[in-house]
């Protein structure tokens, strides 16, 4: 749990000093027009790139994390994602019913992540075929549609558990140059486990999309867990549910394979909030 520094604690200082030395009541009031009541805005999580970070809100209030608008659920709940390249600050804007807009600067911790230099590839490994790439980008359009509709409801707040058994074989944000030309970071975590092992649910949701044959995903599903956050599982080699199905945290979705571009059994595990890619192991903090 970490809370951000709170404007308001500068406005008990100030008042009670005012006060002490024979009440200026004009400079309280000025002190008072000058920092509006202290938003009741509470975040928990760690605010690092990379991070999930889960907020309450008075219901009603309408917030925007550096000017992107942010669902809040109509019990006040949300949800922030610090992105793998976010800077170090973050500005929380705070619109509660009946007040003026308040502005919280969030501090965002930076992490290093694990770039890998390959040189001396032949080029056809590199980029693949124009046949291939307009496929891709097809199939990228379909996810970012499925990830675009998000229920107005926290489905999440039963919390969040590891979809698959086995260790960790690829981190969130790791990257690989290839000929001097950036890949995309690893967008997900990787657990290793062999094929047929079961796949589960992180979180309660409804399935948004269940693809038999993505090109770099192969069989996938995504879930939406409402507020903007969703989770994706790639590479199965069996899928149990249906586009549109609600499901509960640990119900299996499918089973573990190598399908689409992978090099061996594997679940992919990714997590977003918005078009904003995270480390899926940071929602395990919110295991409840
Ligand atoms: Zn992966």
């Amino acid at each position: 749990m970490m809370v951000p520094q709170a404007p308001g604690a500068r406005l008990r200082s100030l008042g009670s000093r005012a006060t002490g030395r024979g009440a200026p009541w004009a400079l309280v009031l000025l002190i008072l027009l000058a920092f509006p009541a202290l938003a009741e805005v509470r975040l928990s999580g760690s605010i690092e790139q990379g991070a999930l970070v889960l907020g309450q809100a008075l219901p009603g209030t309408r917030l925007r994390l550096d000017g992107v608008p942010v669902m809040v659920g109509p019990d006040g709940r949300f949800a922030l994602g610090f992105g793998r390249e976010a800077n170090d600050k973050a500005e929380l804007l705070i619109e509660e019913p009946g007040q003026s807009a308040q502005t919280m600067t969030l501090h965002v911790t930076p992490r290093s992540w694990d770039i890998q230099r390959i040189e001396g590839l032949p080029e056809k490994q590199v980029t693949p075929d124009p046949k291939t790439l307009e496929r891709i980008k097809r199939e990228n359009e379909w996810i970012a549609d499925a990830r675009a509709h998000s229920k107005p409801e926290a489905l999440f707040q039963t919390g969040f558990q590891r979809p698959a058994e086995g260790v960790v074989s690829g981190v969130f944000g790791s990257q690989r140059i290839l000929n001097g030309q950036a890949r995309s970071p690893h967008s997900g975590v990787d657990f290793a486990a062999p094929v047929g092992a079961p796949v589960l649910a992180a979180a309660d949701g409804v399935v948004v999309m269940a693809e038999g044959d993505l090109f770099y995903t192969g069989q996938t599903v995504m879930i939406d867990h409402g507020l903007g956050v969703n989770t994706v599982y790639a590479h199965m080699s069996g899928i149990s549910v249906k586009l549109g199905q609600r499901v509960i945290k640990g119900q299996a979705i499918g089973k573990v394979g190598a399908s689409g571009r992978a090099t061996g059994p594997h679940l992919h595990w990714g997590l977003s909030v918005g078009a904003v890619k995270l480390d899926p192991l940071s929602a395990l903090k919110f295991s409840q």
